[in-house]
């Protein structure tokens, strides 16, 4: 029997993963918190660990890790920027799940560019009170706008489609451009001039940090409409919202938030929020936060568990091999043992 800890369990989790534990040949210890250096130790006698993307797995964390006797780490998320990688490299293996349903994502994009430039948000509470008034709803057409897509991978793609769809011009920069995709790649700096609308859909890397900041916000068209369901640390919250209040920035759609670690994913009504720029962007009228939900369908939900289980079968039945095992970027091209179909340490 493989034990796994797992860390920062809600009851959507817990449906979708205890139904492939009834064959017993995998037990999970659900946790309500999350993974920090203080919570590592109750993972002691577990085989395995499977976080989220707001636990903490940094060297410390992993340290502890691997002296309880713990070999791997399954995330059941895509991105892994949360996991010191390199510090795992030698003592435990990381494996995540590369694509689950980039549809969720994309389409959750979308739905908050909808809600926000005919401002459903305001009709819906409006309506509610049984006040039909129209005034102030004035929305804008998206057929002729200029969507401006940061990110080509699985998740942008969609979101690109769904805007020819809409009749949208779209235009797009990926570090890495895809080969005969017909997607039309600018610079950075020609999407951030011309873009109408601009999606985030590339992964939080050193490079990527604020990539939206309040020079490249200067350089954007007034009005523009700012959608981020990528991660939070792209944008540099405080000047979006200085952006917000200059009038530069018309509508900003966040799926997630810099400092969302100890705030998302909890109901905290009830309570004074102590983060001032959130509270602050939240009360703008052009605001829409959604809470790290983009990834929230049923088909999401299952791909993640049954990937994440079939991660942890095949590292604990196979050898330690597992397809969707993390490069750890060792630096060794011609000695990757990992593109040679064996163990990568
Ligand atoms: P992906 O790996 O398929 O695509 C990422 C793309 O970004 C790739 O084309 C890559 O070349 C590009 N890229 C890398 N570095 C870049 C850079 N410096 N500048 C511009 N582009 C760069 O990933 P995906 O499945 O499409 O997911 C994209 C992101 O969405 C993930 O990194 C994750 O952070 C986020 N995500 C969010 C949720 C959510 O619930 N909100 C769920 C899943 C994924």
């Amino acid at each position: 029997m493989i034990k796994v800890a797992f860390y920062d369990t809600k009851s959507y989790d817990r449906d979708s993963f205890a139904k492939l534990a009834e064959d017993g040949k995998i037990e999970f210890k659900f946790l309500d918190t999350k993974l920090t250096p203080d919570t590592a130790e109750l993972a002691r006698d577990c085989d395995a660990v499977c976080v989220f993307v707001n636990d903490t797995v940094n060297a410390e964390v992993i340290d502890k890790l691997y002296g309880y006797g713990i070999r791997m780490i399954a995330l059941r998320c895509a991105g892994y920027n949360n996991v010191d990688v390199k510090h795992a490299y030698g003592k435990i293996h990381v494996t995540h799940v590369p694509a689950y349903s980039p549809y969720a994502v994309a389409e959750h994009a979308a739905a908050l560019l909808l809600t926000s430039v005919r401002r459903i948000h305001k009709a819906y509470n409006r309506t509610r009170d049984f006040n039909f008034s129209l005034n102030g709803l004035t929305g804008f057409d998206l057929h002729g706008k200029t969507a401006g897509v940061v990110g080509t991978g699985k998740i942008g793609r969609i979101f690109i489609d769904i805007c020819r769809g809409f009749g949208m011009n779209v235009i797009a920069y990926d570090k890495f451009p895809a080969q005969d995709s017909g997607i039309n790649y600018v610079t950075l700096d020609e999407l951030m001039a011309q873009s109408d609308i601009i999606s985030l859909h590339c992964p939080l890397t050193d490079e990527t940090r604020h990539l939206i900041n309040s020079d490249t916000i200067s350089r954007m068209k007034k009005g523009v409409v700012i959608v981020n369901t990528s991660r939070g640390a792209l944008i540099d919250a405080e000047a979006l919202l200085e952006g917000i209040k200059a009038r530069q920035i018309g509508a900003a759609c966040l799926d997630v938030y810099e400092e969302e670690a100890d705030i998302f994913f909890e109901d905290r009504s009830g309570h004074i929020l102590n983060d001032e720029l959130l509270s602050r962007l939240i009360s703008m009228p052009n605001v829409i936060v959604t809470s790290h939900q983009a990834f929230l369908t049923e088909e999401a939900l299952g791909n993640i568990a049954d990937t994440t289980v079939s991660n942890i079968m095949s590292f604990f039945g196979n050898g330690g091999m597992c397809d969707n095992e993390l490069c750890y970027r060792c630096g060794n091209i011609e000695e990757c043992r990992k593109a040679r179909k064996q163990k990568c340490f």
